[in-house]
């Protein structure tokens, strides 16, 4: 199979994906957030993916870094709360790695992610087992880079890293926070499944689900 390369086009279907699902899953991210936190992470993506659509409309754009950069300037301006710096950050991060590129080969890709889990890593200080989006995130990562050194396409490789990300989400659920809001609750975390490692395992899917798409139109994600 030839190797998928992530241009802009791409980049953008992927953005365009995440944004319908973090619209589709606003409440239930939501109320993850209601048990553990206060109520907006639903909201709070809604919010930072609707404006992104709005300045992508009519966007011309310079390159996979160009368009990196402004999806996350986008969050952090809009979304307020831990997960707009955050999630701003990775995109950032994701944008330095692209930085001057029209497309990504495969390798890059995993390795723009990877700067981009890096990223929410340094601003965060979130480790594994904090109860973060990380415990998403960094599997999916490795997951990616796993599958692509054992010669994955980089769809398989996607979907790996969704699975991983899954797993990584559920994690969470017996975790007490040590990070973000859910940690004042202490013990009391426990038992509630992440709201961010929830949105970060969909913004995995997103990728896995553009990517297929593209490698083979008549195939769809279950
Ligand atoms: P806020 O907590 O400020 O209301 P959100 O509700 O939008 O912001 O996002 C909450 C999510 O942010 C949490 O579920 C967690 O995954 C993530 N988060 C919070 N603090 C950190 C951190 N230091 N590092 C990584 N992720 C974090
Ligand atoms: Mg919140």
């Amino acid at each position: 199979m030839k190797p998928t390369t992530i241009d802009q086009v791409l980049l953008t279907e992927w953005i365009v994906n995440c944004a319908q699902k973090m619209k589709a899953h606003r409440d239930w991210l939501t109320a993850l957030d209601a048990a553990i936190g206060d109520a907006d992470h639903g909201v709070n993506m809604e919010r930072g993916f609707d404006e992104i659509g709005a300045r992508l409309a009519g966007y011309r754009g310079e390159g996979c870094g160009a368009l990196c950069k402004l999806v996350g300037m986008t969050l952090l301006a809009k979304v307020g709360g831990a997960s707009g710096p955050l999630y701003g950050t990775f995109f950032l991060h994701m944008g330095l790695v692209a930085a001057g590129k029209q497309r990504l080969t495969e390798s890059e890709f995993a390795a723009a992610f990877a700067g981009g889990v890096d990223g929410i890593r340094q601003r965060g200080s979130a480790r594994l087992g904090d109860k973060t989006m990380v415990d998403a995130l960094l599997p999916a990562a490795l997951a990616l880079q796993q599958a692509l050194d054992n010669y994955s396409p980089l769809c398989v490789a996607l979907r790996s890293a969704a699975a991983a990300a899954e797993a990584g989400m559920l994690a969470t659920i017996p975790m007490q926070a040590s990070k973000g809001r859910a940690s004042y609750l202490g013990p009391r975390s426990v038992g509630h499944q992440d709201p961010g490692a929830t949105s970060a395992w969909l913004l995995v899917l997103s990728a896995a689900e553009v990517v297929c798409l593209a490698a083979d139109p008549g195939l769809l994600i279950q």
